[in-house]
């Protein structure tokens, strides 16, 4: 089958009338928002994407508003006419919504003055470490979901905690969009992809297999019937600090969907086992959905 060619739409009012102009006609929008820089985990929820609506959008806009101080906003990769040439071969979009940040912005990022927040779903995990980090997200995906009108949001459980927020801003500001979580998409030895692997040197890359080891171990002694958070990280802790490249950020074991930290697992809940580990500069988060058992 010929790859179709992908409508790149670039302001926000374009957006938005061709979003209305599809309603009209009565097809379904499935939206998928990045940040670019895409790689196979991405162009796999693109592509499934398609399984869940008749048009596809994926949005690429890295949100200047999500990146704390002395993050890499400004070294973040981006490469549009890339992006789109992946999507275009998986087939995996049919329109591209790429906004300036003065579309989504209009003056300055620090002109905007109402802002999306959860403090209750951003207080554990990534929260703490990235201060203003969440607000920024649920502020962009506000934004996104006014000009893109979609039916359904297809996010990747990687960023499991953004899922869940994202899943709560639905929920309480009644936007009405169905949010659906894809599953990590991994390279062979088991790390998840990000863009941000392309910065691990040799060895750390070698090293940082201890970051899916360690939620491996958690998962699976919750599922062997462990009860206690405080044995599962110590044991996520023992994996990663085999490595001496490795830093620690956090490993936490929290309920869902309220991302709270548990004193003993309930049989039959649903845990989220996350990890944050730096190499060097370089940030990795994983984590894991487990069902405890009966
Ligand atoms: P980003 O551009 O990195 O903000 O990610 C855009 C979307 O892709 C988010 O919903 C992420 O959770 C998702 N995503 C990123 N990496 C992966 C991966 N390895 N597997 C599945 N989804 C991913």
């Amino acid at each position: 089958m010929q790859a179709k060619v992908i409508k790149l739409i670039r302001s926000v009012a374009e957006m938005r009338s061709y979003a209305q102009s599809l309603r009209r006609d009565g097809r379904t929008i499935v939206l998928v928002p990045t940040m670019g820089g895409l790689h196979a985990g991405h162009v796999a929820l693109a592509t499934s994407a398609r399984n869940h609506g008749d048009h596809v959008v994926v949005s690429i806009f890295v949100n200047p508003t999500q990146f704390s101080a002395g993050e890499d906003y400004a070294e973040y990769p981006r490469n549009l006419q890339r992006d789109c040439e992946m999507l275009r071969r998986a087939n995996g979009a049919d329109t591209v919504f790429a906004p300036t940040a003065s579309e989504l912005y209009p003056g300055s990022p620090q002109a905007q003055s109402v802002w999306v927040d959860c403090e209750p779903l951003s207080r554990h995990l990534c929260g703490p470490h990235r201060p203003g980090h969440f607000r920024g997200v649920l502020t962009v995906v506000a934004k996104l979901f006014n000009c893109c009108l979609p039916h359904t949001a297809i996010l990747g459980l990687k960023d499991a905690q953004q899922y869940f927020l994202i899943w709560k801003l639905t929920e309480d500001l009644c936007f009405g969009v169905r949010i659906v979580g894809h599953p990590t998409v991994r390279a062979n030895d088991g790390l998840a992809l990000s863009s941000r692997n392309a910065y691990l040197n040799a060895d750390q890359r070698a090293q940082s297999v201890v970051v899916f080891e360690s939620i491996t171990a958690a998962r699976r002694a919750i599922e062997n019937g462990e009860r206690s958070p405080s044995v599962l990280r110590t044991l996520m802790e023992q994996i990663i600090t085999e490595s001496d490249a490795a830093c620690l950020q956090y490993a936490e074991v929290v309920s869902t969907p309220d991302l709270q930290p548990v004193e003993t697992i309930t049989p039959g809940s649903q845990i989220l086992v996350a990890v944050a580990v730096c190499f060097g500069t370089v940030r990795l988060i994983d984590n894991a959905l487990v069902q405890a058992p009966y």
